[in-house]
């Protein structure tokens, strides 16, 4: 929120809003699906029919290229892999059995210094654009690339996630995001803005509650997407909403691709029946390392040409399949930020079977483990989703968690670096009004925050029992029909 117009944002009428909104879609259109765009997409869908074998040599010739840049460029891999003894020779000549001889990359290491994993040969020509990310586990990420690289990462998106699903990401389309396109925790509605350079309708992940759903239906029937992208718990959130209300859009979309947390059976079943079309789940990350996208068969396929995946046990040995283990990428594509052998913090799962679908080279992940989380409940009745979104942009936050003890309780706990300070406390609390309107917030500095038995960080703990949410969502709801 640095430049000038964002910060007149929140205070301009929503036409000039979906002006502004539509205006920057118009550069970001061109940006993102212009220039050699569609050759890139032609690229992915002939990979795609190739033999398991011709991947592979490409995977490995793509493997040794990424290597030899970050050997040559990357100022964190020369340093790393100089200590470790590892020779020009090692890189040039690496397939992808011998990858797992190489260190792995905490996330904790690209989240101290973001800079120091940038091509220095790119970052001295090209324009950097930088993204951030609370990232799964609560740990706040920059991620750096390239409009060039980008467009590569969402020719990848359309070729596979959007394409297998029977849509493109050129037909109308929705998103639910954690974007603060509506301000203020107790706005009205509506609760989207619309990009017509794009034809895409953004809502709010933030305002979704009972009494809100007709809003959201409308302006969904209103534009009729037909690509419906953005987080599974909010898609879920608004679903389960509908469902109790006995609402269903009035027409069909072509395909609901869900991103961001762990789609289960039952939420994919509610999702499907409120919203009318097959939901589909895709697995990526803000990092651009890895991407997985699931096909009619309902199986979630790592994309090999996107990102080299492992999945390793806490040895660092890979596991076989159905065994749990650590997921480890390297990334074929970003060449501005390349990440070897990158600690995702997400926990994943081979599968022992090939899919029908004869994608052999495209391997089956039977599950993804630990990317459920938490839902915080606002006194109102809305309930939120990747709350430890109020982190993003703080460096001085090394990791946040936020819990929430009751219905207008909160304690933060901080781990803090680099003088976190007065400012920082006000800038979590202005957040939390932000989202929730007025709540109490408890902010703790801690040294560490502690793991649950399984080691995960968990970056959103609710303690209200699922009766006191009840509670809460049946009484505003009981208020809402009173008034
Ligand atoms: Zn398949």
């Amino acid at each position: 929120m640095a430049h000038p117009l964002e910060r007149i944002y929140p205070y301009v009428p929503v036409a000039v809003q979906n002006l502004g909104i539509s205006l920057y879609g118009l550069a970001w259109r061109q940006e993102r699906l212009g220039g050699d765009f569609e050759a890139y997409v032609k690229d992915f869908r002939t990979r795609e029919r190739w033999t398991a074998e011709r991947m592979q040599s490409y995977v490995e010739r793509e493997l040794r290229r990424t290597m030899l840049h970050a050997y040559n460029e990357v100022p964190y891999y020369q340093r790393v892999w100089k200590a470790e003894g590892i020779t020009r020779r090692d890189v040039e000549r690496i397939t992808l059995a011998e990858l797992a001889k190489f260190p792995v990359t905490p996330k904790e290491h690209l989240r101290a210094e973001p800079d120091a994993f940038i091509a220095k040969n790119i970052s001295r020509w090209r324009k950097l654009k930088r993204y951030h990310s609370s990232g799964s586990t609560g740990t706040p990420i920059t991620s750096v690339c390239t409009a060039g690289d980008h467009r590569r990462f969402i020719a990848a998106r359309e070729a596979r996630s959007f394409r297998w699903a029977g849509s493109t990401v050129r037909a109308p389309r929705a998103m639910i995001g954690g974007r603060l396109i509506v301000p203020k925790g107790n706005a009205r509605p509506p609760f989207h803005r619309y990009n017509w350079a794009e034809h895409q309708v953004y809502f709010s992940a933030y305002h979704i509650s009972p009494a809100h759903v007709a809003d959201y239906v409308r302006a969904f029937n209103r534009y009729q997407p037909y690509l419906l992208t953005g987080y599974a718990n909010s898609y879920y959130l608004l679903a389960r909403m509908m469902c109790e209300q006995n609402i269903t859009l009035d027409y069909e979309p072509d395909a609901i691709v869900l991103c961001s947390e762990k789609l289960t059976p039952e939420m994919k079943h509610v999702i499907e029946k409120a919203f009318r079309a097959r939901a589909y789940e895709e697995y990526g990350a803000v990092e651009n390392c890895v991407l997985a996208t699931e096909c009619e068969h309902g199986n979630l396929h790592v994309n090999p040409d996107f990102g080299v995946m492992e999945i390793i046990d806490s040895e660092g040995h890979p596991v076989s399949a159905e065994q749990e283990g650590s997921i480890v990428c390297t990334s074929l594509l970003n060449a501005t930020q390349p990440l070897i052998r990158y600690e995702i913090g997400d926990v994943g799962i081979w599968s022992a079977k090939n899919c029908p679908c004869g994608r052999d080279s495209f391997p089956v992940l039977k599950e993804l483990v630990g990317r459920l989380e938490d839902v915080v409940i606002g006194p109102d009745g809305r309930e939120l989703v990747r709350f430890h979104g109020i982190f993003i942009d703080m460096p001085t936050v090394l990791q946040g968690q936020v819990i929430q003890e009751t219905i207008d309780q909160f304690t933060v706990k901080v781990v803090a670096q680099g003088g976190f300070g007065n400012d920082d406390e006000q800038l979590i609390r202005r957040r939390f009004a932000e989202r929730l309107g007025p709540v109490n917030v408890r902010i703790e500095i801690v040294s560490e925050i502690p793991r649950t038995e399984r080691g995960k960080f968990r970056a959103v703990i609710s303690k209200l029992s699922p009766g006191m949410r009840n509670e809460v969502k049946t009484q505003w709801q009981r208020m809402s029909l009173a008034s």
